[in-house]
């Protein structure tokens, strides 16, 4: 199988999982939600290899800077990162899992306190989603 091939079944696996996911998630609102505005929730993927890793609620405008912990959705072994942190686990970087690319590093967010990826932007893509009015 070539390479093209190859890239070809992944992106169609990739966007069947988020199909089929996006009818579970509840989308979170608390007070980050509300200092920050309307939430939408974003697929993004890998730019090396076009592979999706992850469903992030983004709350409000502007540029998708850091994706929080606790805004991570989907997949579950990211979203559980949270818990993991508050665990006293080390808030480690947001890698592909098909091709191993960083695509964010750990951070916090000193203001809130509030563990998060700095988002490479050369690294990532993202697509919304259509949610129901
Ligand atoms: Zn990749």
């Amino acid at each position: 199988m070539d390479s093209h091939a190859r890239e070809r079944i992944q992106n169609i696996a990739s966007k069947k999982l988020v199909m089929e996911k996006d009818k579970s998630i509840k989308i979170i609102h608390n007070t980050y939600t509300k200092s920050r505005g309307a939430p939408e929730l974003l697929d993004i993927f890998c730019k090396n290899c076009n592979i999706y890793v992850m469903t992030y609620q983004k709350d409000g405008l502007g540029e998708l800077l850091r994706c929080y912990l606790d805004r991570i959705h989907l997949p579950e072994n990211l979203q559980k990162r949270q818990f993991e942190y508050q665990k006293g686990r080390k808030n480690i970087s947001l890698v592909c899992h098909n091709c191993n690319t960083v695509i964010g590093t750990p951070m916090i967010y000193k203001t809130e306190n509030r563990p998060a990826y700095h988002m490479i932007k050369e690294k990532s893509s993202f697509t919304k989603h259509k949610l129901p009015r």
